[in-house]
């Protein structure tokens, strides 16, 4: 339609969302479906910060505030900043939006010109590429290793140009769960630091949820150097379960922060005021939930991995974090499915499964990286075991 913008036909919409409203559909017509798509861990948001929620309403706290956040809840990302990572920002050296994505998005229209290029590591969550294209930049793909799931830092070295602007690097990952050690990570900074053109975008979100010991770091700690060119976001969705409530935020140097928060006045204005006091509890209240948590998901993980693997054709190394595990379906390429249908890829070999057996999965293709798909264990174990037998018993029916 002429009536819409060029720049729109260059987006697709989410790939989880479409396989969430298949899933949907099936279920409205009666079908015993398990979704496995959505990206939202399965908890309540814990009870003191619903309670700090409630308490800013009663006291009135329901007006405008500043555009990109309020004082306390800026102190309280400094101080985390501090206490988990190491990192040093002033409070002019952070920005509050709606949610992580609208602090990336923001952070794209605010600094790409046409031709501007951005390097994204594969598998990649869904939004970085569309954000580059809707912000009129050209995303630039890297791919990683197909069963680490991470670059090298020569794929790195060799995807830089004198249009790159900036990296957007995600670990733990979506939709791999693969998180780069500190020598892995420095290796990549190391080649940075010899690009000045090139700023790092980190999406940290998945921060806290990391298992079997693992240590997370972020970029401007591995490499201090490279402080004055990282945008560290970072936000209370994932690791708090309060993904409805909207708040992400982000470290970085003063003048981009600006830049960001000049789109946000003329677009969205401040985020929630209930919901920014609420994460301010989030932030500076006790963290005692985080642990109880990932033993449950590190409980799921190690299930949905170890029944993966004994499904005929399926292998599925063991993520470092997040709630996702992203198996490789090579084995069943070539196969017939019980509709007669051949699985030439990972879509049909989705689309299948959810026919025959009722579980929706994300075909890898949509982040990028196939033939693999994406489970989310961010769903009662009971459902996930019963989903992995399904997924073996169609593994097993494949001719
Ligand atoms: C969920 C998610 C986000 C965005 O979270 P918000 O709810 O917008 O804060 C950003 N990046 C990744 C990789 C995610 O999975």
């Amino acid at each position: 339609m002429g009536f819409l913008a060029d720049a729109l036909a260059r987006v697709q919409p989410s790939a989880t969302i479409a396989v969430t409203n298949k899933a949907r559909e099936l279920k409205a017509a009666g079908r015993d479906v398990i979704g496995l798509g959505a990206g939202e861990p399965d908890f309540d948001t814990p009870d003191n910060i619903k309670a700090a929620a409630i308490k800013a309403i009663n006291d009135g706290k329901t007006k405008y505030t500043a555009v990109d956040g309020i004082p306390e809840l800026k102190a309280a990302i400094v101080e985390k900043f501090k206490r988990e990572n190491g990192l040093t920002y002033e409070t002019n050296q952070i920005t509050v939006g709606t949610g992580g994505k609208q602090v990336l998005y923001n952070a794209l229209v605010a600094t790409l010109n046409p031709g501007d290029e951005v390097l994204i590591p594969t598998p990649y969550w869904v939004s970085y590429p569309d954000m580059v294209l809707l912000a009129g930049g050209e995303p630039v793909i890297v791919e990683a290793d197909k069963s680490t799931f991470k670059i090298t830092p020569e794929a790195l070295d060799a995807s830089i140009t004198s249009r790159t602007k900036w990296l957007i690097f995600n670990s733990p990952s979506n939709p791999s769960g693969a998180a780069y050690t500190k020598a892995e990570l420095k290796a990549l900074t190391d080649v940075l630091k010899k690009h000045p053109q090139v700023w790092i975008m980190t999406d940290d979100m998945y921060e806290h949820l990391v298992y079997d010991d693992f240590e997370f770091t972020t970029p401007a700690q591995v490499e201090p150097a490279l402080h004055d060119r990282t945008l560290t976001v970072n936000g209370v969705s994932k690791a708090y379960a309060m993904t409805g409530w909207r708040i992400g935020y982000a470290g970085g140097p003063v003048e981009l922060i600006k830049a960001m928060a000049k789109v946000q006045s003329q677009s969205t204005s401040n985020p929630s005021s209930i919901a920014q006091w609420a994460a301010v509890e989030a932030l500076s209240g006790t963290q005692d939930f985080i642990p109880k948590n990932n033993e449950v998901f590190k409980g799921r993980r190690d299930l949905v991995v170890s029944m993966l693997n004994q499904s005929n054709g399926i292998s599925c190394p063991v993520p470092e974090g997040a709630f996702y595990v992203f198996p490789s379906c090579a084995g069943t390429i070539g196969k017939t499915a019980p509709s007669g249908k051949v699985i030439e890829n990972d879509a049909d070999f989705v689309t299948e499964l959810l026919e025959t057996e009722g579980v929706a999965v994300v075909p890898g293709s949509a982040f990028g990286l196939g033939p693999n798909f994406r489970i989310s264990y961010a769903t009662a174990t009971e459902a996930l075991e019963e989903a992995c037998t399904r997924i073996q018993r169609f593994c097993g029916n494949l001719k």
